[in-house]
Parts: structure tokens; sequence; C-alpha cells
């Protein structure tokens, strides 16, 4: 019988000292290779690690000059013999062999790669995306899309144990309302018809509990026409998870197991405390977002009661004043000071200026506003912010909701200037009591902040009507280092209820009807109580890899303008095609 000769007897990563005198087959790129008179060394990677090779001028002078002309990224299969190195590298799993080669065959030649395909790379973003296969070559992204890989088994292992089944549900569908476009897509067979791709599951997951499939759960695609940021794709991934018969506290208990388990099973970090919860009002009035970084302190303090009528007219025609202290930065200078004051008035941040106060070494006040503030007044600033000596007080005042996005990037900025938010910490929470609705002033009407089938809190039910603003809903996400990984809630699940918040988001019967009529009916037949919570996927990959940027964890992500530039997507179609879907472009375009 002829034995079957394979393309490699073992890995690029796999061979170690005890490896020594095997006769081995290998294939992988040439990552470099470099000639040290007598001798040629060549670095032979795959996705396992790289071995060195070695070609000896004296014992194979023809062997060796042919491996010379080996360029980088071609691929190759080699045959030799484990040798021990003398010079070891402890750097490399392998470092301490190296294959002595006896023969080798090109199995792919390669021109020049565009970029080195090194762990730091020349390639610009731009020409990396262009050839984005040879920039997963590379060992961090490698890293990435390996982690990502192990993120998800480690998801599927714990809601497995716990009795959850992976059902999958269609993409092509219509309108999910989760605050963003739909991507369409045109209907051949119902021509002037659309499907809407989904913004998320959230309808069929619960009709699933409906259909009795109490502990359901997704790894799934989730399209999103918004527009984009580092953490934001059009197309992105969720862990999709719903149950039946539970309550929020049920809902936050499991899921909050998952995040433990994940965080000890990857990171090795075991969170051995409940995480905190911080009810929405809060996180608002402490730290400016609902999203708080809880790596350090710094907290907002309100001081409108204290500042607004004193006859500074900054402050006197804002509706909220707040500011920070920051430990330790009295001595800031003019210039520094005058970089924050840059900060906070840029437009991302929005604010109208800066007022600081400083407290010096011998506990005594300076400011600008010195002469304009009573001195009493200026110690009950410092008393309300706790400051220290040498300590910096900074304060913004505007309208409120604009104020304390502006306070919470000031507080961001400082807690990373002064080195507080470290890398290697995660401070996990839940921010709970959501506000049910949100006012959009562009369509003067609310909009529910996480979804429409999102319940209210019993308690908050009389003031639907009278106080819309006020409502608190069933709502949660879980946040860690100011990211929020997930989020979700109890759901309505009777069919009067559903259709009486649709009344109050603005939708006539009608418009619930064509929209949702299939839920609400599905409500008619034996709801039970139910409520979920979805996870970014990617995002939360970027987190435990340590990067604020989902796209180097996803293998072909869309840039900025949402196009996929290697692949030249999105892309005119066919006259043909428009023709069978019965589309006609307007001229203009
Ligand atoms: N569907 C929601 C979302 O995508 C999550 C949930 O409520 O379970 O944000």
């Amino acid at each position: 019988m002829m034995t079957r000769k394979k393309y490699r007897t073992h890995t690029c990563g796999e061979l170690k000292i005890d490896d020594v005198n095997k006769v081995v087959v290998l294939s992988g790129w040439v990552q470099k290779s470099r000639d040290l008179g007598g001798m040629t060394f060549i670095d032979l990677r795959d996705r396992y690690g790289i071995t060195q090779l070695v070609f000896n001028m004296e014992t194979d002078a023809d062997l060796c000059n042919k491996a010379r002309k080996l360029g980088r990224e071609y691929v190759v299969q080699v045959n030799g013999t484990v040798t021990e190195r003398s010079n070891k590298n402890n750097q490399l799993p392998t470092g301490d062999i190296e294959i002595v080669v006896e023969s080798f065959q090109v199995l792919s030649k390669s021109e020049i790669p565009p970029f080195t395909i090194e762990k730091d790379t020349d390639g610009g973003e731009e020409l990396r995306m262009n050839y984005r296969y040879l920039d997963l070559r590379r060992e961090p992204l490698k890293k990435n899309i390996q982690l990502r890989y192990k993120l998800g088994q480690k998801v599927r292992n714990y809601l497995d144990s716990q009795n959850f089944i992976e059902i999958e549900t269609p993409y092509l569908i219509k309108s999910t309302p989760e605050g963003a476009r739909d991507f369409v897509v045109p209907s051949r067979m119902n021509q002037g018809q659309f499907y809407a791709l989904p913004q998320s599951p959230q309808t069929f997951k619960q009709l699933l509990m409906i259909a009795g499939y109490d502990k359901y759960f997704q790894l799934v695609k989730c399209f999103r026409d918004e527009d984009l940021r580092a953490d934001r794709q059009p197309e992105f991934t969720q862990i999709d998870c719903e149950m039946s018969f539970v309550d929020q506290e049920d809902v936050l208990q499991t899921f909050e197991g998952l995040v433990k388990y994940i965080f000890s099973e990857i990171k090795g970090i075991d969170f051995d405390f409940d995480f905190p919860r911080i009810s929405y009002e809060v996180a608002m009035r402490d730290y400016g977002s609902d999203k708080p970084d809880l790596r350090f302190g710094m907290k907002l303090k309100e001081l409108t009661d204290l500042v607004k009528g004193k006859g500074f007219r900054v402050f006197d025609q804002a509706e909220y004043i707040g500011g920070i202290c920051v430990p330790s930065c009295g001595n800031y200078s003019r210039k520094q000071l005058d970089k924050l004051t840059a900060f906070v008035t840029q437009p991302q941040v929005g604010a109208k200026g800066m007022v600081y106060v400083k407290r010096n070494e011998d506990g005594s006040i300076s400011s600008p506003v010195n002469k304009l503030v009573d001195r009493k007044d200026l110690i009950r600033w410092r008393k309300r912010l706790n400051a220290k000596k040498e300590d910096l007080l900074l304060i913004l005042s505007g309208d409120r909701t604009n104020t304390l996005s502006a306070l919470s990037a000031l507080r961001l900025e400082m807690g990373n200037r002064l080195g507080l938010l470290r890398a290697d910490e995660f401070k996990p929470l839940w921010v709970v009591d959501f506000p049910l609705l949100e006012w959009d002033e562009e369509s003067k009407r609310f909009h529910a902040k996480h979804h429409p089938f999102t319940s209210v809190k019993e308690e908050d039910i009389p003031l639907l009507e009278k106080d819309p603003a006020s409502v608190r809903a069933n709502a949660y996400d879980l946040v860690i280092n100011g990211v929020e990984v997930g989020g979700g809630s109890i759901r309505i699940h009777e069919k009067e209820k559903q259709q009486a918040m649709f009344k109050h988001l603005g939708f006539t019967d009608e418009q619930a009807e064509k929209q949702f009529g299939f839920l609400m009916n599905a409500f008619k037949y034996g709801a039970p109580p139910h409520g979920g919570i979805a996870f970014g996927f990617d995002r939360f990959a970027a987190l435990l890899g340590g990067s604020e940027s989902i796209r180097d964890y996803i293998a072909f992500p869309k840039n900025n303008s949402g196009r996929d530039i290697m692949i030249e997507s999105p892309s005119e179609i066919s006259g043909e095609q428009l023709k069978e879907l019965n589309i006609f472009l307007s001229k203009s375009k």
C-alpha cells in the first residue's frame, strides 16, 4: 500500500525540545528569511506559531541557494529533522528547536505583500482593510479572532448548562424597532415590497417564549443603519437571550452568572461580589452618564443651589451647574487649564466654558472668578465638592442634559490623564430603573428608550398619563468600565397593555396592528411573563481583549462609511437585476 503523503505532520507552533530527532513535514508561510554567512534561516508561520527552518551551505549548497530565493509569504512545505538550537529564543514557544531542512517545495508563490505582516506593521488602516486576509495573518488580529471564538464557546457552555437552547430566527423580516434605521431588501417575488433586516430578533424571541421555549439564546447578527463609530458596525453580533416565568431579579442573577463565568474562564478574574446596582437617576447624577466607569471616583456634584441667583450671569442663566474635584491638580498651570477649557468646549463635548477653582498648598483658594463670587460662596463650593489641599475644582454650567454629558466627558478625560483607567481592572455594574420614554425634539414626541415591548414599573403606571417623562421601566444595562456590554428588560406580555403602550408612543391602532399585529395576536394565546437581555458580542470581545475598537474583533468589518473596501460593497447592481425587482432609480443619482 502506498503511504499517503501528508501536507504536514505538525503545525508550526507544536514542536518542542522533546521532539528532537523527529522527522517532520511542516507547511506554512515564509514570515522572513535571514542569510548569515553559510547559513540561511527562515521563520515558517501558520495559525499556531512560528518554527525556525535552517539551511546549511556546507551540507547542501543547492538547497540553501534555492531557499535563499524564497520570498516573504511564499507558501512552502518542508521535510526535515527537529534539532536542538544552539542559540535558543525564549520568546518563542518553539524557540528551543529548529528544523534542519532536507527538502522543500513551493506550494504557492506570493507577490511582495503591500505591508509587513508582523505584529507592528507599516500598513495604514485603509491599506490593511483592502487586504484584510493579509492583515488577519498578523499575530494581534489572530489573537483577537481566537478570543472572539473562545468567548462564543464559553457563552454556549454556560447557557447550555443553564438549560438555554440556541434557536435561529430569520434575517428577512420586517422592522423591529431598536431606534435605528432599517436595512431593507427588495423582494423579487413580491414586487414593490421589502424585507427589513432585523435590528434585533426581539419580536421573534418573544414569540419563542409564547411558543413555550422558555430559555432561548442565539449568537446572532443584527443590522442597524446608523452613524458609525469605533464601537459600532452596521452589522454586529449579539448574544441574544430570553427567559419565561422570570422577574428582573431572575434575569440579573442568571446573566451576572454568565459574566462572572466568562471573566473567570477567559481572563482568570473571579468577581467574588454581587455587581453593584445603580439606578439610572443616580448614574446620571453622580457620573453624568448611564454607563459610568467605576474604575475611579471623582463623582459629579451639583452646585446649582449654591451658585445660581448670586448675580453671576453665566450661572444665573444656567439650568444646571455642577463640578468635579480633581485630586492633586491644584498646581495646574494656566496652559494646562487652557487646554482643559479647549477640551470641554470642542463640539463633541459641547460646554460653553469652564470655571476652575484651585485649592492651594496652604489651603487658600484661587480662581479667576474670585472677584465675581463671594468668598464665602467659594468656600461653600469647595466644601460641597470636598476639595482637599492641592485639589482642583472644575465647574460647568448650562442646560442639564448637555452639562451632565460634558461633565462626564471631562471626568473621563481627567481619569485618563491621571492614569486611573487601568486596562487590567474591570468594574462591572448594573444600571437599573431606566426611564421608559425619551423625548425626541425632532419629532416632538416620546419614544421608547429601550424598545416598545418594555414593561413599566408597577408603581409608576399612574404616572403614564400625568408625567410620562418620569415613568421608569423594568429595564437594565450591564456596564463594564464605561462600556454598555448588554441591555434588556422585562416585557409586556398582555395584549391590552401592549396596545396601550403603542398608543403612548404615538402609534395609531392601525399602525400598531400593521406593524405588530402578529405579536399582539400571539398574546391572545397564552403568553408567559418573560424578559431577557442582549449582549454586544463584538463589544464584549473587544473589552476582554483590552481594545475600544470592535473592528479589530471582526474578521471582515466595514469602515466608517459602512463600506467593505476590499469587496467594494455596497455597489451598484445591474439594470437586469433592477428590472427584475421592478426598481427604478431616480435620474439625479
Ligand atoms: N433587543 C434588545 C436590544 O437589541 C435587547 C433586549 O431587550 O433583549 O437591545
